[in-house]
Parts: C-alpha cells; sequence; structure tokens
C-alpha cells in the first residue's frame, strides 16, 4: 500500500482532502502557491515541500486539486518529469475530462498511471470527511488508492474511466447549480406571499421540492452570509463544463444554458471571488426583497448545519 502522498492545492476544498489524509495515518506533503494555505494542514502533521518538483519526486501518488485546467496543466509540467515510474497522478480538481486524458497520455508514457478523482458534496462534507469520491480510471490503480480515497472521502464510487468521472462529476453540478437558482426563486415567492422564511424552508425541506441544495446552501442564504466556500469563478468553470460537453454529445441543455448565463452575470455583478450561493442574490437585488431569517448559520458545519 503506498504510505506516502503528495497533495497540490490547499484551497478551500483541498486543504481539508489532505487534512483527511493525515488523519487516515499516510504520510502526506503539500505544496501551495501560497505558504499561508498549508497552515493547518502542516500544524496536523504533513510536510511541507519547498517546490512541485521536489514534492513529486518523493510520493507515491501525486494529488491534485486546482481552480483551473491552465492550473493543473502548469503543476503537471513541473511534477510529471519529476514522478517516479509506478506512481499515480490523482486528479481532484473538477477538469475537462479531454484535458485529463490528454495530461495522463503524457503521464502513462513515463510509467506513471492516472485516476480522476473528482469529489461532490461541499467543503462541509470534505471537512467531515464525508465527501463522494467519483473515481475514473483503471480497476488495479483504483484498488492500490482505495484506502487513501476513502480516509479523504465518505462514499467512493467506480464510474469507469476518467471520461465517465469527469462527467459524472460536471452533472452533479449542473444540477446542483440549477437546484440554487431555484430555490431561490421559490423562497422568494414565499417571501412576497408573507410566509415566515423559517417555516418556509421546512415546508421545502419536508417536502416533495426539497433538495441537498436546499438544505444545505439555502440555509447561509437565509443567514446572509452566502458562505458555502465555493466561488462565482468555480462555478462559471463547471457551467461551461456542462455546457460545453453538451455540446460534444449533441445534447440539449436547455436549462443549463440558462443556468450558465446566470452565473456569467453573477460572476461580473458581484466578482470571480464571491461565493457562488450569491446567484440568488441577483434575484434579491432585482424585486428588492433580501431573503433572511433567524437562527440559520453563517457557515456549514461538518454535521451539515
Ligand atoms: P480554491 O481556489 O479555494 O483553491 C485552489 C488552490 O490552488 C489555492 O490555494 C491556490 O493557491 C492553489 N493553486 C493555484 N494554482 C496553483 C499552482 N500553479 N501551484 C500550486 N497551487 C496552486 O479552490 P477550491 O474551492 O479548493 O477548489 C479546487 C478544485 O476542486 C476546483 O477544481 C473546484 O472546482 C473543485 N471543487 C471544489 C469544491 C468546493 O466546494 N470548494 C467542491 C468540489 C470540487
Amino acid at each position: 500500500m503506498p504510505v506516502r502522498y503528495g497533495f497540490i492545492g490547499l484551497g478551500h476544498l483541498g486543504r481539508h482532502l489532505a487534512a483527511n489524509l493525515v488523519r487516515g495515518g499516510f504520510d502526506v506533503v503539500v505544496f501551495d502557491l501560497s505558504r499561508s494555505a498549508a497552515d493547518a494542514v502542516v500544524a496536523a502533521g504533513a510536510h511541507w515541500a519547498e517546490s512541485v518538483a521536489a514534492l513529486a519526486g518523493s510520493c507515491d501518488g501525486v494529488i491534485t486539486c486546482l481552480p483551473s485546467p491552465a492550473a493543473t496543466a502548469a503543476v503537471l509540467d513541473l511534477a510529471l518529469p519529476a514522478m517516479r515510474r509506478g506512481s499515480t497522478w490523482i486528479e481532484m480538481s473538477t477538469n475537462d475530462f479531454a484535458e485529463v486524458e490528454s495530461l495522463a497520455a503524457r503521464a502513462q508514457q513515463l510509467g506513471i498511471a492516472t485516476l480522476a478523482c473528482p469529489v461532490t458534496g461541499g467543503v462541509h462534507r470534505a471537512e467531515a470527511g464525508d465527501i463522494t469520491v467519483l473515481v475514473g480510471g483503471a480497476a488495479e490503480i483504483f484498488a492500490v488508492h482505495a484506502p487513501a480515497l476513502e480516509a479523504m472521502g465518505g462514499r467512493v464510487i467506480h464510474l469507469g474511466g476518467i471520461e465517465q468521472a469527469a462527467v459524472t462529476k460536471v452533472v452533479t453540478n449542473m444540477l446542483a447549480f440549477i437546484h440554487l437558482i431555484a430555490a431561490g426563486e421559490a423562497l422568494m415567492l414565499c417571501a412576497k406571499a408573507g410566509v415566515d422564511l423559517r417555516a418556509a424552508y421546512e415546508a421545502i425541506a419536508a417536502s416533495s421540492g426539497n433538495s441537498f441544495v436546499h438544505e444545505t446552501e439555502s440555509q447561509v442564504i437565509l443567514n446572509g452570509s452566502y458562505d458555502i466556500g465555493f466561488t462565482m469563478d468555480l462555478a462559471c468553470k463547471d457551467a461551461g463544463f456542462a455546457v460545453e460537453f453538451g455540446r460534444r454529445f449533441g445534447v440539449p441543455l436547455r436549462l443549463a444554458g440558462v443556468m450558465e448565463q446566470t452565473f456569467i452575470e453573477g460572476r461580473a455583478r458581484y466578482g470571480g471571488a464571491a461565493w457562488s450561493s450569491m446567484i440568488v442574490k441577483l434575484l434579491e437585488d432585482s424585486v428588492g426583497t433580501q431573503l433572511r431569517a433567524p437562527g440559520f448559520p453563517a457557515r456549514l458545519g461538518a454535521d451539515g448545519g
């Protein structure tokens, strides 16, 4: 069983996945463009690497959790030449399958295997060690790294190859973003009808119209923090993947098209670093009513609320 993992990209999501690996008893070495992003995981027992190459040369598995295809490609340019033959690159970013497949082909020429392991469930579930891991890659490579993936997440689901895992991941975000816009519209109708929004939240959560997004993101919207740990930039990236995959596969995605344009507007209005839940603020601003109710948390806890 590989014991040493390198983890690159310690942002809102990656820092929790890396910390879970440490907690799972693995030897973990970490790198990020920002040294301070590593503070908590280093305090928990991870080792800091001075460079991508120094990290890559010392590990059985190199894990990336990065904000864009360009960042992953730049890191792999540095990592692949330094990685050991027989080691594995594990891409946990949400990325285009064609991009990951092309990097995987380069890795294979160097005797390095690839797994695409994007995750879904949100930062609060990553923090709780309960995020869902979607796996794409050869079964024998998955078997080697399954203990590490189980340490990082909750359910670990093997979907086939890189393409199947990457497309399924994008589909989960496509649904979540559509649900988010829909939850905002639903709560706004209730607000305009004079329904107490705490009661409206509970009624929807107990109804046939409930969704995971309503149960989680509606809480930080009703609090007014909007803090879901996921930015407009990342939402636009993933909405773009969904629409692009629809184009590639010839599948009309009407709702995803509207959803993507809405997120482009949200990013233009509030900035790329704004939380993606602020998409609901577009509606709040346009009708002049804020969706607020007492008793909701500013941030979702590891228990989901
Ligand atoms: P983030 O922007 O918070 O963090 C990205 C980290 O990567 C930052 O710390 C940044 O400094 C680092 N980085 C960027 N370029 C780098 C480089 N060249 N070398 C080293 N480090 C570099 O993003 P995040 O929210 O942690 O998301 C990471 C990935 O996971 C994204 O692909 C995102 O779509 C996906 N994801 C995020 C969530 C979430 O809830 N945040 C959930 C599922 C999937």
